[in-house]
């Protein structure tokens, strides 16, 4: 088997910069892929399917590299790498965006706001738009202005055969339905995608709070965050986690802090706040801000659904888990609020399919030294294991590789629907990776 077909920049393991281009973001993943192809063009990407398909090699699609469990990599399989196409095009007419599949949301957001534009993406400015906004896309601008899925219109997907797919409302609206949230690496290789741009913004109040070294504040954090987020002002989108020693919160809101701070009244009269930040700041500013607290680690990490209210005695299990965890603070559970704009979309007009839940909460541990990885994946699972007892269904942008049944975990009633989708779409089950859609017999 040689490399002839493939175009682009090719990365074979002979090649120096192999090493690097075998990497993703989470530490913990350790592939060696058989090759990494950059590609320009969409027939560089239609070349790379050809040739995994005729020399029997399973290809994996790859943008950013952020998937949790490295499922846009693998030891022995082809990576199709979009990160070379990243142009981004603004159209200040129709209020739309053209964004090619491997742009960093960094970038996006910058080009975006030159021209004065929000964006309701995610935190992390590394993460591609391609994984982000294909398993729905969860930020500090959602619960004012939606899912970055809810922002899309049109995509143009390289299926299968190397074929180049429009997708949209009209064109293979099976497939538009079925990229809005199961769409990372199931389909085809999405190339690029075209979005409304909902809102132009210019300053938003930026939040954040800690309690730290306040272990109390952890119990009072998660319980008046469930009845905080009941009713709450669709302008205002916040994370929060508690940790061993603590709490904090981060929060955008499309208004004036004054406002904000009515609206924060029962986080900030938790006894013993150690961080107060409230300040009215560049859209652009805020999120840098947020950004800047990413940096590449090893971890674990999982996300599911809540959909009711936690019992005190089902929050005091979450602070005995907390309390039991291998660090003080690279182990969290972390909440993220949903509602708001989340529940304007009609619940079947995309596949995030838990659109109603209150809000999702995650578990993770990040590590320094392989040694401890154990320690650290033990924890998340022990941890996991209560969440999912008390939770409705996980969060396909957070995936956990010990998840049983995870069609229905991450897609509940609409999993046998999109498994003839993929059968349409991709019926040989070209891609393919261990919690990947398979083919239904439809
Ligand atoms: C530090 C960090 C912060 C995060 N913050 C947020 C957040 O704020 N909000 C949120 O919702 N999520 C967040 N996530 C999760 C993130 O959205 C997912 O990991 C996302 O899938 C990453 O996309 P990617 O393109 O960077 O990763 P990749 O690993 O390249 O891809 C992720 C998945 O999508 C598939 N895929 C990639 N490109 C394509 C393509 N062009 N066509 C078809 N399939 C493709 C891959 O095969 C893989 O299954 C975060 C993750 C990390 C690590």
């Amino acid at each position: 088997m040689g490399y002839e077909g493939l175009t682009g920049k090719v990365i074979t393991p002979f090649n120096p910069e192999y090493e690097k281009a075998r990497q993703e973001y989470n530490k913990a993943i350790d592939e060696f892929p058989i090759a990494i192809v950059y590609c320009y063009t969409s027939q560089d990407v239609a070349n790379a399917i050809h040739w995994s398909r005729k020399n029997c090699i399973v290809p994996r699609i790859r943008s950013g590299g952020h998937n949790y469990e490295g499922y846009s990599t693998g030891t022995g399989k082809l990576v199709i790498d979009t990160t070379l196409m990243n142009g981004i095009k603004v159209d200040t007419e129709q209020d739309i965006v053209k964004v090619q599949a491997g742009t960093r949301l960094k970038d996006l957001y910058e080009t975006l706001y030159e021209f004065g534009y929000a964006f309701p993406g995610g935190t992390c400015p590394t993460v591609a738009i391609s994984g982000l906004v294909l398993g729905g896309g969860i930020g500090l601008s959602m619960r004012y202005l939606g899912l970055t899925a809810d922002s899309l219109i049109e995509a143009k997907m390289v299926d299968a055969d190397g074929n180049q797919l429009l997708v949209n409302q009209c064109h293979n609206p099976d497939l538009f339905w079925a990229l809005r949230g199961a769409g990372g690496g199931n389909f085809g290789v999405v190339t690029s995608y075209k979005f409304k741009l909902k809102k132009k913004v210019d300053k938003i109040t930026l939040i954040q709070l800690a309690w730290n070294n306040n272990k109390p504040a952890r119990f009072e954090f998660l319980r008046r965050w469930q009845d905080w987020l009941v009713n709450l002002d669709r302008r205002i989108s916040a994370f929060g986690r508690i940790y061993k020693q603590g709490a904090s919160v981060n929060a955008f809101f499309y208004g004036k802090p004054e406002e904000a701070r009515e609206i924060l009244e029962p986080l900030l009269s938790i006894p013993g706040l150690t961080l107060r930040n409230i300040e009215y700041i560049d859209f652009i500013e805020a999120v840098t801000i947020i950004g800047r607290a990413y940096e590449r680690t090893a971890f674990q990490a999982t996300g599911r659904f809540v959909e009711h209210h936690f019992s005190k005695g089902e929050l005091k299990e979450l602070i005995n888990i907390m309390d039991e965890a291998p660090t003080n603070h690279d182990s969290y559970i972390s909440v993220y609020s949903l509602g708001g704009a989340v529940r304007d979309l009609e619940q079947s007009s995309t596949t995030f399919f838990y659109r109603s839940a209150n809000y999702i909460m995650a578990i993770t541990s990040d590590w320094e030294n392989e040694e401890e990885a154990s320690i650290h994946k033990a924890w998340v699972a022990k941890g996991f294991k209560y969440i999912k007892s008390i939770t409705t269904g996980s969060y396909v942008n957070f995936p956990y590789n010990r998840l049983t049944n995870y069609e229905v975990a991450y897609y509940g009633d609409y999993a046998a629907r999109l498994a003839c989708v993929k059968k349409k779409y991709d019926p040989c089950n070209v891609f393919s990776f261990p919690q990947s859609i398979k083919p239904g017999c439809c």
